[in-house]
């Protein structure tokens, strides 16, 4: 069968997929203050779509899902569509982004179920401002979540780490010491302008990875290195003596675009080829409207697989955001997956 190749010869292997847009926190950087509209159930896609549309992504050569939110394990039923998703032979690796709040009830499930591991967002390290930044949320919480995702084994375990000015700059170094002593890869993430609200608010309060990355290299002794699951945008760092790795995410100050291999699926069934762009298509209503009789497998798994190559075509070669040019993006991670 075709491969899901794009128009600048990027082959697409890796999907992110959003189940929900409905997350426990509202996380400064992520969703605005004021009320926040959720989808409406109806509009988000069924497991049983989702399971689809992911079997017709892996035919067409996709090897890695990411399913991420809002916040995963906030919907019901999420451990039995990680075994769905287990039974897709040539889907060789399923993980999962979540804020950990309800790893500790979920991680042995989730293991057993298929899940092969987690990122994790903590984006400090004070209970207070943990909480302060996502707002309402429990760093303990966090903290178990994570020791019982090392103790499943969802391994190599990512801490994801959005850096903002004047609020969690000052712990970089408290993050570079988990890495020494925790076997965890914390990647300092570039925070991205996205949503009006969130763009007024945080108005030069972006600060580039790029620059945290070569103050670190000076201060501690780092080997690059490469993590056996990570052929995605970070640069990781072992420090000498330490259990852990330190990565870098810089979607702003250092474009990884030339090397992109993904597309997204937003919890409303909308296939995004580039997060930054607000191309989409539309899967869902395909896959509803389409034929019911006796060809019905046939077709939907040729409907869905030509919303797949559609996508493919229409993904950019980059995006032109940069640190003096971050236009207003109109969109919320917390629709979109991050
Ligand atoms: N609820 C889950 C979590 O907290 O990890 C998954 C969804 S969250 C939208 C996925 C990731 O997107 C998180 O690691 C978060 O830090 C990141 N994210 C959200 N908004 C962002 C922004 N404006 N800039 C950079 N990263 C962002």
């Amino acid at each position: 069968m075709s491969q899901l190749v794009d128009s600048f010869g990027r082959k697409i292997t890796y999907f992110r997929v959003s189940i929900t847009d409905r997350c426990n926190y509202r996380c400064i950087y992520c969703q605005p203050e004021k009320e926040f509209k959720f989808i409406p159930h109806e509009e988000i896609l069924r497991y049983e779509e989702i399971v689809e549309i992911i079997e017709e992504a892996v035919n067409l050569g996709v090897t890695k899902v990411r399913i991420t939110g809002g916040e995963p394990l906030v919907r019901k039923g999420v451990v039995n569509f990680i075994k769905k998703l287990r039974e897709i032979k040539k889907l060789e690796d399923i993980s999962l982004t979540t804020n950990a709040f309800f790893l500790s009830e979920y991680a042995e499930k989730l293991k057993e179920a298929g899940l092969n591991r987690v990122n994790i967002s903590l984006d400090s390290l004070q209970a207070e401002k943990y909480k302060k930044i996502t707002r309402g949320g429990s760093l303990e919480k966090a903290l178990k979540g994570i020791d019982s995702a090392l103790k499943a084994g969802l391994l190599p375990i990512k801490i994801n780490t959005v850096l903002i000015r004047g609020i969690n700059d000052d712990e970089v170094e408290d993050f570079v010491r988990l890495a020494l002593e925790r076997p965890l890869n914390i990647r300092f993430i570039e925070f991205m302008p996205s949503g009006e609200e969130i763009i007024n608010e945080f108005k030069n309060k972006f600060i580039s990875v790029q620059k945290i990355k070569e103050k670190l290299i000076r201060k501690y002794l780092l080997n690059p290195i490469k993590i056996s699951t990570a052929n995605g945008p970070a640069k990781y760092y072992q420090i000498k003596g330490g259990q852990g790795t330190i990565g870098f995410i810089t979607a702003l100050s250092q474009h990884f675009c030339k090397t992109c291999n993904r597309i997204r699926l937003t919890s409303e069934g909308k296939l995004r080829p580039c997060l930054f762009s607000n191309t989409e298509v539309d899967i869902k209503q395909a896959i509803r409207k389409s034929a019911r009789g006796k060809n019905e497998g046939f077709l939907r798994k040729k409907i869905i697989r030509d919303k797949l190559k559609e996508a493919v075509r229409l993904k950019p070669e980059g995006h032109k955001l940069n640190i003096k040019n971050q236009e207003n993006l109109s969109f919320h991670m917390s629709r979109i997956g991050g």
